[in-house]
């Protein structure tokens, strides 16, 4: 049976964070499906396309751009994983508050998909205290996110916020 793995997040921005769980995650499933939530009423600081850009260019530092695919969704995960056939569902944890709440979110997935099993992949020493939130401040008052985000997205956030970096 094909492993499909379905990684939905907010990736606003994508952070070494997300980048560790996907690295991870490829040891674990044949193909990944990274969903990007869209959902109205949620207001990110980039947009659904400029979060898509950031991953498709990001994701070609992990040479397995055949096994991973980038897409939208804006409704309930299992609903997002049914429409693409997935079977596991990937997510970070960081610390104990991460477990608790997905905890709860694995347990109402598996009752509303039961054929979906729900991975917690840990998050390397390296970038456990990492979060998009803490990025997306520190960049808006021009601060360093170098150590943080993959290079394109420091980029990106340059661009954005009108700062320079160093390539
Ligand atoms: P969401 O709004 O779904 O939490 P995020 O983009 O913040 O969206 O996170 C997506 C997934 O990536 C979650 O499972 C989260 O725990 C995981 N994640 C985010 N940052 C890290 C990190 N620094 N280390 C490990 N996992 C992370």
């Amino acid at each position: 049976m094909s492993r499909i793995a379905l990684y939905p997040g907010s990736f606003d921005p994508l952070t070494n964070g997300h980048m560790d769980i996907l690295r991870h995650a490829l040891m674990l499933a044949d193909q990944i499906e990274v969903a990007i939530g869209v959902h109205a009423g949620k207001k990110p600081m980039f947009t659904a396309g400029e979060r898509k850009e950031m991953l498709v260019s990001a994701v070609q530092s992990l040479g397995a751009e055949e096994r991973i695919h980038i897409s939208y969704f804006d409704g309930l995960v299992v609903d997002a994983a049914r429409n693409i056939g997935a079977n596991l569902l990937i997510r970070g944890l960081r610390d104990g508050t991460d477990l608790d709440y997905e905890m709860q979110m694995a347990g109402m997935n598996k009752t509303m998909m039961p054929e979906i099993l729900t991975i917690f992949i840990p998050a390397s020493s390296t970038v456990r205290h990492i979060t998009a939130t803490l990025v997306r401040q520190i960049a808006s008052m021009g601060g360093d996110v170098t150590e943080f985000v993959p290079q394109n997205v420091n980029k990106t956030l340059s661009q954005k916020f009108s700062y320079s970096v160093s390539s």
